[in-house]
């Protein structure tokens, strides 16, 4: 392949691999060698240094010639969090390594952030790591609410590695082999019988100091940028007018009249409006994106986001009266993703409650909103300049 540019490099990755003929895998190979996973990464790592917005061009491209997608929503904790951070942070041999197998969904990623006793306030992380005269790291703690450590082959973490400075400073981003022999995957079974988060115990877990994400005592600077992708990989993503959960439920108001009274007419176009609302936001948020990283901003997204979903998930099973409750399926099942669209509404009414908690609480959403977006005065935080051995916990 000759150019850089992605519409030309998409025909000849097309003729060169056509879709019917060669294995899925191979494809997806394929075209992340040929710079058309994520054409705004660098030549090499996937991508051609394009404008961000010619993706959408290439991936309508592909999709019409009937080509493979990588599963986004099956590995979205690495396409979201971890790439955006291994790009911007790791070492040139780390990138090598890790995203080509993370963009083809050959290795599935997890984020072993949130603590027990860490969770809002994930400065005050307690999870240690250990350098020994070797460049190995111990790594000793409990995780927990980690979405995907059941299938995932590396993990994105944060440990304290300086206990005598305050709590943001002595903090360090790790890479964790989930094949670890001092790691430790239990079930967390969720209001919806499913068990898609786990908690993770972590017992003498060894992490080479390759596997680094960022200076030693830089990683809270680190997970910032981790953090603010999450928000916007959640909150900001890309749905067509009357998509996602909008469009599931005009579509059963459409087919289905006997359901229908004046006052849900009202509530349901109110929803409407807010959707399309929502759904600009996000676009305006993917602007920003494109001319660099996802700022404070990207909390908005997420928060309405968690909101409208709560909302319209309550609708939905009002509308449906009695069928809308028939959700009576609490086996445990271990899924990879959670899956909305293919479930049904008492489901989507109960898994929606977590989105005002998972990639950071509403509440806490409001706080950086207030703070950082609209410059108004700080929650008092006493704990600021003390070391964190002297918290109390
Ligand atoms: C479905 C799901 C998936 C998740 N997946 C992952 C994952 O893959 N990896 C991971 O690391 N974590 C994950 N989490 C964890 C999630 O990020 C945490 O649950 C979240 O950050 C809240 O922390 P906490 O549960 O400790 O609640 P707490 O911090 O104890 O908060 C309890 C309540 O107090 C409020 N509160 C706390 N501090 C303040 C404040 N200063 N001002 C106002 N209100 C406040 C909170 O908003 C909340 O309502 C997941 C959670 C869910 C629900």
């Amino acid at each position: 392949m000759t150019d850089l540019d992605p519409t030309a490099r998409t025909r000849e990755l097309l003729a060169a691999f056509p879709p019917s003929e060669v294995d899925r895998l191979d494809f997806l190979r394929a075209r992340f060698d040929a710079g058309l996973a994520w054409v705004h990464f660098p030549v090499g790592l996937g991508g051609l240094g394009a404008p961000r917005a010619l993706q959408a061009v290439v991936t309508a491209e592909l999709a019409a010639a009937g080509a493979p997608d990588n599963d986004p929503r099956r590995i979205g904790i690495g396409l979201g969090m971890a790439a955006p951070t291994i790009l911007r942070y790791g070492t040139a041999e780390q990138q090598r390594r890790w995203l080509r197998p993370l963009w083809t969904g050959e290795e599935v990623w997890c984020q072993l952030f949130s603590e027990p006793g860490a969770g809002s306030d994930l400065a005050a992380l307690a999870t240690r790591a250990v350098l020994d005269a070797d460049g190995v790291w111990t790594v000793d703690g409990q995780k927990v609410w980690t979405s995907s450590a059941h299938t995932a082959r590396w993990a994105i973490l944060i440990a304290r590695t300086d206990p005598t400075v305050p709590k943001h400073q002595g903090i360090t981003y790790f890479v964790c082999d989930m094949t670890d022999p001092g790691v430790e995957v239990r079930p967390l079974r969720q209001i919806t019988g499913e068990a898609e988060f786990n908690e993770v115990f972590l017992t003498g877990v060894r992490i080479p100091d390759t596997d680094r994400l960022g200076a030693v005592g830089e990683g809270w600077r680190v997970a910032q940028t981790t953090l603010n992708n999450e928000r916007v990989a959640i909150g900001g993503q890309a749905v067509p007018r009357e998509g996602g959960l909008i469009g599931m439920v005009a579509e059963t108001w459409r087919t289905r009249p006997e359901l229908r009274t004046p006052e849900l007419h009202q509530r349901l176009l109110q929803h409407w409006v807010d959707a399309e609302v929502l759904r600009l936001t996000g676009e305006r948020l993917r602007q920003q994106l494109a001319a660099g990283q996802p700022g404070p901003e990207g909390a908005g997204g997420k928060l309405g986001f968690a909101r409208l979903a709560q909302q319209l998930t309550g609708f939905e099973v009002e509308l449906l009266g009695e069928e809308g409750l028939g959700y009576d399926d609490w086996t445990l099942r271990r899924p990879e993703l959670v899956d909305f669209n293919g479930r049904e509404a008492g489901y989507r009414y109960l898994r929606a409650k977590g989105n005002s908690i998972e990639g950071g609480t509403s509440e806490i959403l409001r706080n950086i909103i207030a703070e950082r977006v609209l410059g108004l005065p700080p929650e008092p935080r006493t704990d600021k300049d003390v070391p964190w051995k002297e918290l109390s916990r």
